[in-house]
């Protein structure tokens, strides 16, 4: 006996297919306004995947760039708090924020951390993205972690950090086919080493 098609309630599912924006993680760089100092679209979903967004959790992104790994938290239910010291890349921030309709679950703080942290509701996960030193690190409070590096220098932080505190410590390597004369060949992207905790 054949059962009868499962009348199934989707959300959206009266707009047209392929209409508004995916779920789930890695938006193509230039759906961000951005300066070239963006976490890259694999590195950002792997780092999502890391932080695991829950509905209604709060992120800290220390160090928020253009504001993109805060963007695609709130996209998948979060809420978020982008420091970033830079007065251009803060008004990158609120042009995403804007372009995506987030003006009530994200916002971007000016300023430098560890600076201000304490003044901030406390995060249920914490990115960061730049700025990471052993100040800040050791201001951080007690939530989910993801830390990426590109430096020697940020790097050997993570390393001990990983000895001293476990979690996961993982080294991302990406290439993309890119033009080469009349062919295509492989572009290496800067390797990313990226420690989390749990
Ligand atoms: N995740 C971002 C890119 C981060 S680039 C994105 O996807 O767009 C690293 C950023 O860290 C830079 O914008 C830099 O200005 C910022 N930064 C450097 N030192 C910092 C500090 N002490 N506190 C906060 N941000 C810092």
């Amino acid at each position: 006996e054949c059962a009868a098609p499962v009348a199934v309630a989707l959300d959206g599912a009266d707009l047209p297919a392929g209409s508004g924006l995916p779920r789930g993680f890695g938006l193509p760089d230039d759906s961000f306004a951005h300066d070239g100092q963006i976490t890259k679209r694999v590195v950002r979903a792997m780092t999502l995947a890391a932080l695991a967004p829950r509905a209604g959790e709060l992120l800290w992104d220390i160090g928020g760039g253009s504001g993109s790994v805060s963007v695609e938290w709130c996209l998948n239910g979060g809420r978020a708090i982008a420091i970033e010291p830079r007065t251009d890349r803060i008004a990158n921030i609120r042009a995403n924020i804007a372009a995506f309709g987030l003006q009530d679950r994200m916002r971007a703080v000016h300023g430098d951390a560890p600076d201000f942290l304490h003044d901030l509701p406390r995060p249920d996960a914490i990115f960061v993205g730049g700025g990471a030193s052993e100040a800040v690190i050791d201001t951080l409070p007690d939530a989910r972690m993801v830390i990426n590096a590109v430096t020697l220098e940020t790097e050997a932080l993570l390393i001990a950090l990983h000895a001293r505190r476990g979690g996961t410590l993982t080294r991302l390597s990406v290439e993309e086919a890119t033009p080469l004369g009349r062919m295509r060949g492989w572009t290496p992207a800067r390797s990313v080493t990226q420690w989390s905790l749990p």
